[in-house]
């Protein structure tokens, strides 16, 4: 009788200490939970930049092309550039080469608008080809692709022969259309291995067609693609490739 009372007793002992411990870890638990205070990040403070309205740069952007002038632009030889200066826009001219920006760039978000010729010539790769070459590059296509077949890994908004667009967001042949380029510049290690890729993301026409994809190496028209090291920042180039596409509206984020 002695021994069940004991035994009795050590059990209700047992069962108060377990509901003790259980009561004091739900209040910790609890008082953690409860306080969103603690998950709160005060610093640091994003720096304000101010929208822009009406397909206007935001506040912070440097802006590369206005309509008005090549004063950011030169020719790869480092010449006045040759393209056509009309009504707000840049047109490749024929054989007067590709151009590339005087300021150099790494990450950063890239806003740029062009427009095949509203005279549909040539077909497939020939036809309202030209480009934006990231860090004279990593191409991404521009390209008629409205109605004109071509290989997929080439048309607009692939990364040429390098990633498939999601989907063709392509507007007709004469008409405006948009890309905003994410672009992470890849990094070197110093014996010139890749330490990190490049990616890219691209925004056509507000569809995303290109979401983070590691680029494998610089644009290549033959062969596989080769990293080869280059500086972190490095000028944005336009393709002059025979056709007479435009360009408006160019303006950068440095990320
Ligand atoms: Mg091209």
């Amino acid at each position: 009788m002695e021994n069940f009372k004991k035994t009795k007793l050590r059990n209700s002992l047992i069962v108060v200490f377990v509901i003790i411990t259980a009561f004091l870890s739900y209040q910790c638990l609890g008082e953690e939970e409860g306080d969103p205070k603690l998950s709160e990040v005060w610093d640091p403070v994003p720096k304000i930049v101010t929208p822009g309205e009406n397909n206007t740069p935001p506040s912070d952007a440097i802006i590369l092309f206005d309509g008005t002038n090549f004063n950011e632009w030169e020719t790869t030889d480092g010449a006045e550039p040759k393209w056509q200066l009309v009504d707000g826009a840049m047109t490749v001219v024929k054989k007067t080469g590709s151009i590339k920006t005087k300021k150099s760039f790494g990450d950063c978000q890239l806003h740029i608008e062009w427009r095949t010729p509203a005279k549909v010539e040539g077909e497939g790769q020939g036809r309202g080809n030209s480009g934006i070459f990231l860090q004279e590059r990593y191409e991404v296509q521009v390209l008629d692709s409205y109605n004109n077949v071509t290989y997929s890994n080439g048309q607009a908004g692939s990364i040429y022969k390098q990633f498939i667009p999601m989907v063709n967001a392509c507007r007709p042949p004469g008409v405006w259309q948009t890309y905003d380029i994410f672009f992470n510049a890849p990094k070197f290690n110093e014996d010139g291995t890749v330490e990190v890729p490049g990616f890219v993301t691209v925004v056509q026409n507000g569809v995303l067609v290109q979401n983070h994809v590691e680029l494998q190496g610089p644009t290549a028209y033959i062969g596989k693609p080769t990293y080869e090291t280059h500086n972190a920042k490095e000028p944005i180039s336009l393709q002059d490739h025979g056709n007479p596409v435009s360009y408006r509206n160019i303006w950068i984020r440095e990320l």
